[in-house]
């Protein structure tokens, strides 16, 4: 049998159709080409943003038309949704898009081979009980393609933030921290075929917690974690660990001590800010302040010199005044960083900031985006144009899509560069030249050649 997975969102979501696949795999069921040949489509969301939503419902609308068909052609198609968009509509989905056959929520993966098993044996798609999609996430192991070099470990799930603009505490529950047996062995495993970079994954990393139980009975918080993984991935073929996502508020001095000690941990942090002005932060529950911030920045870059930002920025929340917009490009100017994921303000039902007042008409809102995204191209683009001239360790990554001669690569600053090289190469380190910058890409020059 087969099936096709579509995912949206985050590294996380990533990860856990990773571990989906794992366990249809398992079950010998191969991949198809589309949802087309698939006797199974799935369909991973997010929920974090309206836009995403539209895209799934747009995708959604397409399998509806594709199940018509195949129904008549006497080939059935099974359509699963899951993710943050399934846990937040709920069976509400099925309501107003019929061709879903089950909403698996985003903690009912346990499910997922009673679904398997009814569609191996042609019977309906079962009804889950209470008792079935209760919530308890489990994490699984991550499924490695061959020739994988680059794995995305989940330490973490959920969170106990509640930033007023976020959906997620809603969707994916309150934080559960992994067993860092589980994840070191995890580790290991990947260590073993040939990963060269890990990205340790979860909406709020640095609030990791494990109580204490089975292999690992004493508490362990995330610098602990930190030092566990530097010493399990040492001598091993991974160079690289990196983290994902990271609260301002909950990383720790002691974490980046951690980091500053093992060199194994990447000269880049995205370290989301959001906003620069303290009263929007205030409205947003984010619990910092701008100096706050920047501060913690200061510190990051002391302790690691080179290291670069990245971060998210929110324009437009309610009641944000032009004062309180100057402050985002007062921080910008001062936080350099190296790229943001910006974005405007959307109401999410359900989210405290939905009924706040004073909201800021469409029109302002994408003149101010426009702006900060002039202004940290204009830092990039700075940013980059210091670095020409350095020797740079790059993870190779593939081919590049503009000359099939060049290879693509990135830094552990997060850095993009191509440079002439062979096929051979990928998935493997190479000492490179930043010679020249195209655009954000630099161009480079193998010191082997
Ligand atoms: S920290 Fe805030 S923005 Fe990030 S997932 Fe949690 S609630 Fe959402």
């Amino acid at each position: 049998m087969k099936y096709f997975f579509e995912t949206y969102g985050c590294q996380m979501n990533t990860a856990e159709s990773a571990a989906l696949e794992l366990v249809i795999r398992e079950r010998g069921w191969t991949e198809a080409a589309s949802g087309e040949d698939a006797d199974l489509a799935l369909l991973n969301t997010c929920a974090v943003r309206a836009t995403a939503e539209q895209r799934v419902m747009g995708r959604l609308a397409h399998y509806t038309a594709l199940k018509k068909k195949r129904l008549a052609e006497g080939r059935p198609l099974i359509l699963i949704v899951t993710g943050c968009m399934a846990e937040r509509l709920g069976e509400k989905l099925k309501g107003s898009v019929p061709a879903v056959d089950q909403v698996m929520g985003t903690a009912a993966r346990q499910t997922f081979p009673l679904i398997l098993e009814a569609v191996e044996q042609g019977r309906p798609v079962p009804a889950l009980t209470d008792n079935e999609t209760k919530p308890v996430f489990s994490f699984s192991s991550s499924h490695l393609e061959p020739g994988q070099f680059r794995s995305f470990i989940p330490i973490m799930n959920g969170c106990n933030n509640f930033c007023s603009y976020c959906i997620v505490p809603y969707v994916r529950g309150r934080e559960v921290s992994r067993d860092p047996a589980a994840i070191l062995k995890e580790i290991r495993l990947v260590a073993e075929k040939g990963v060269r970079e890990i990205t340790l994954l979860g909406q709020n990393v640095n609030s990791y917690h494990w109580q204490g139980a089975g292999d690992v009975p004493g508490a362990i918080d995330f610098p602990a974690l930190l030092e566990m993984v530097a010493a399990a991935v040492e001598n091993t073929p991974i160079r690289w660990v990196r983290f994902l996502s990271s609260h301002p508020k909950d990383l720790s001095q002691k974490a980046i001590r951690v980091m500053a000690e093992h060199r194994v941990f990447a000269r880049h942090i995205h370290l989301c800010v959001q906003h620069g002005s303290d009263r929007i932060l205030k409205a947003m529950n984010r619990r910092y302040t701008s100096a706050e911030y920047l501060e913690l920045a200061a510190t990051l870059r002391t302790a690691m010199p080179g290291l670069t930002l990245s971060t998210d920025i929110l324009v437009g929340f309610p009641g944000e005044t032009g004062e309180d917009f100057e402050a985002i490009i007062t921080l910008m100017e001062k936080a350099k960083f190296l790229y943001a994921y910006m974005y405007h303000y959307n109401p999410r039902e359900g989210t405290a900031a939905y009924d706040l007042p004073d909201r800021v008409s469409e029109a302002v809102k994408l003149e101010r985006l426009e702006r900060v995204i002039a202004l940290q191209q204009k830092h990039t683009g700075e940013l980059l144009k210091t670095r020409v001239g350095s020797r740079e360790m790059v993870l190779v990554e593939g081919i590049s899509r503009k000359n099939a001669d060049e290879l693509v690569c990135r830094t552990e600053r997060d850095e993009m560069a191509v440079f002439p090289g062979k096929a051979s190469l990928i998935g493997s380190f190479a000492e490179i030249t930043l010679s020249s910058l195209r655009g954000n890409t630099f161009r480079g020059k193998n010191l082997e050649d």
